[in-house]
């Protein structure tokens, strides 16, 4: 199935995700994204709700 994932190259650990569509992704410690609820995420947009581009959906393979 498809899913949502931040492009770790491409994130610049804005926050705009975060707090633009709050639960849906939150920083790691590294400042980049991750994507914490992929049903919240599709809700408020999806890849457009990156600027950057950074929000991806992709095939994925492996659950986590
Ligand atoms: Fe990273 Fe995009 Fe979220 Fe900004 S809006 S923190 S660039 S994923």
């Amino acid at each position: 199935s498809k899913k949502f994932k931040v492009n770790k190259e491409r994130c610049i650990g804005c926050g705009t995700c975060v707090q633009s569509c709050p639960g849906s992704t939150k920083l790691g410690e590294d400042m980049k994204a991750i994507v914490i609820d992929q049903e919240k995420l599709e809700q408020c947009g999806g890849v457009k709700v990156c600027p950057f581009g950074a929000i991806e959906k992709v095939e994925q393979k492996i659950k986590d």
